[in-house]
Order: C-alpha cells, then structure tokens, then sequence
C-alpha cells in the first residue's frame, strides 16, 4: 500500500487518480487546503495532520505501507516572507515527523515534492540538476532543507529517495473531474481563465520590464498530468528495490512569458482579456526553464502535454465550476 500524504492537494489528488489504477493507495491530509472530494473513491482518506505523531503512528499501524509519496505542504512565496514559521513548522519540522515515523516502523521508500524555487536567481537559461541551489524566500529554504535531510537520512539509515523539483505546475485532469483551486488563487494560469469566466474585472501583469524578450517573466509550465506520470516512474524505481538519492527536474524544457500565457489562454478560450501592467511581485525571478534531460535519460519519462494543453484541460475544468 502506497501513502499519499497531501493526496486531497492539487498536484497529490492527480497522483492518485493515475496510482490507485495499478496501487492500493491511503490519503492522509488534513484538508487545510485539499479538498476531500477530490480524492478518488479508490482510495482510503483518513484526516489527519501530519505534525501530529499519533495520526501518523494510527496510519502505519492500520495500513501495510511499502512508500509514503509527500505533497502536504504549504506553497506560497509570499506568504513564506510573511510567516516563515509556518513554513519551517509545517514543511520542515512536519516532514522530520514523518521519517521518524517512517523509520519507526521500517518504511525505507520516499518521494518529495520539492520545487525550482531551490534554485533561486539561476544564472543560466536552462536550469539542470546541477545549476547551483541558493533560494531567495523562506519556501524555497524549507524545501532546500528537506532535500539535504534526506541526503543525510540516506547514508546513515539507508533510505531511499526521489526528490522532483516541480516547475510551474498547471492544467487539470481530462476528465474535468478535479483541477487547480486553491484560496486565495494566486496562480497565472486559473486567474487568467477565472477572469474569462467574468470571476475578475482584470488581470494584472506583476512586471513589464524584466530583461526578458517582451519584458514579462518567463516560466516553464508543467501539465499535473506529466507530473503525476514522473511520480509513478519514480515510485516504481524505488519498488525496485533500486538504492536512490536522486534528484530530478520536472519541466517541459520551454519557457513562455507572462504575456504568452495570457494570448495562449484567449486563443483557447476565443475570449479576449482585459489585462493591465502592475509592479513586479517581490521575489519573483525573471525566469525559471528546466532541464529535464536527467530523468528522461534516467527513467524515460518526458512531458507529453505542452501549453495549449494545459490551458484547454484547464479551462474545461474552470467551466463547470461554480464560482
Ligand atoms: N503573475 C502575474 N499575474 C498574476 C499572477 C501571476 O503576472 O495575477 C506572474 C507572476 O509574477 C510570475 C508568473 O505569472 O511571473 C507565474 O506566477 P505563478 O504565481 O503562477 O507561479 P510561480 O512562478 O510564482 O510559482
């Protein structure tokens, strides 16, 4: 059986739709932010927090837990400058937790969600594994800690991990059954496609004069179901039995600006935006594009779905939301 912690979050409740096809699969999350309806009925859900030690020891003592999958954490820059304890506590000290648990009853198998934030200002266009990391906000820090905690967990008491660093993860699944809907949204993506559904009067552009080609950042976005495919492959080197510390990238290689996402969405949706240039958003840098030719040469996998994709699996979701 595989543990999902975070499984009711965006990119956790993707993972499982794709998992409990091939895997027996419990969710444990405490809904702080996750949805419950957005877990898929094949699962088990168990509410819990995972800083709480007697949630976790009650999982691993009812369930015969092979590898814990963790995607329960707080993801927001700016809310991390404001609050940083939140984001040690909740995305540090939860997860040490969670491996001691882990350890506790002799579960060796882990994949982390990490993110591009650990890379900070990157001083090169395509980002690999091996660009230096030296994050620029309390998120990126506590994810950046977490991967070192595992590195060192894995020589002294053999565990085995994968860690994926996310780009810009977005769209929905196709079926339309769950998508992106966190609050408040702060995303590019789901904000541009509410305001074409009349939720917003506008969108605002955080910075037209990055040194950029049309002075807007550039981002490289990633379809939640590219992202959750990454996971199974990654699980299933693990299942193997193969001894890992690996990192990997996660993006589609592409990089597309602010005002491309924009003409991109009112290309899909034939509706035209009412966009306006605002002040750059603190801590935001000019531009993040991945490389992710380690795990393709590594595991095989590669994004299959790109922008326009995303956008229309997206928009299909936004449409049967009531907002
Ligand atoms: N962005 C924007 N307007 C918005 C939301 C986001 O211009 O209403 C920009 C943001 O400054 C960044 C890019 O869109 O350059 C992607 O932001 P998002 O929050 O989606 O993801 P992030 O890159 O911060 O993880």
């Amino acid at each position: 059986m595989i543990l999902v912690v975070g499984g009711a979050g965006y990119i956790g409740s993707h993972l499982v739709k794709e998992l409990v096809e091939t895997e027996e699969v419990v969710v444990l999350d405490n809904l702080s932010t996750g949805h419950r309806e957005a877990v898929d009925s094949r699962a088990i859900f168990v509410k819990g927090d995972l800083g709480n030690v007697d949630d976790l020891i009650m999982v691993f003592r009812s369930y015969p837990i092979k590898a814990v999958m963790h995607f329960a954490a707080n993801s927001l820059v700016g809310e991390s400058v404001v609050d940083p304890l939140k984001y040690y506590n909740n995305n540090v000290a939860s997860t040490i937790m969670l491996l001691k648990v882990m350890q506790r009853f002799k579960v060796k198998n882990f994949i982390f969600s990490s993110t591009a934030a650990t890379y900070g200002i990157p001083n090169v266009d395509i980002i690999d594994e091996t660009t230096p990391t030296s994050p620029i906000n309390p998120y990126g820090r506590s994810k950046l800690m977490v991967e070192q905690i595992l590195a060192d967990f894995s020589k002294s008491y053999g565990l085995n991990y994968v860690v994926l660093r996310y780009f810009n993860a977005a769209g929905a699944h196709k079926s339309a059954a769950i998508g992106e809907s966190h609050d408040p949204e702060t995303h590019l993506i789901p904000i541009v496609l509410q305001h074409l559904l009349g939720q917003r009067d506008k969108v605002s552009v955080y910075g037209s004069d990055y040194e950029t080609e049309d002075g807007t950042c550039i981002r490289d976005y990633i379809h939640v179901t590219d992202l959750a495919s990454a996971h199974i492959l990654a699980l299933n080197t693990l299942l193997k039995g193969k001894k890992s510390e690996e990192i990997y990238n996660l993006g589609n290689g592409l990089g597309f600006s602010v005002k491309e996402v924009i003409e991109t969405c009112e290309h899909v949706t034939g509706i035209k935006a009412n966009v306006e240039m605002a002040d750059r958003r603190p801590g935001d840098p000019a531009r993040l594009v991945a490389s992710s030719q380690k795990i393709y040469d590594e595991l095989g996998w590669k994004a299959e779905r790109n922008l326009e994709q995303i956008i229309t699996d997206a928009w299909n979701w936004h449409q049967k939301q009531e907002y």
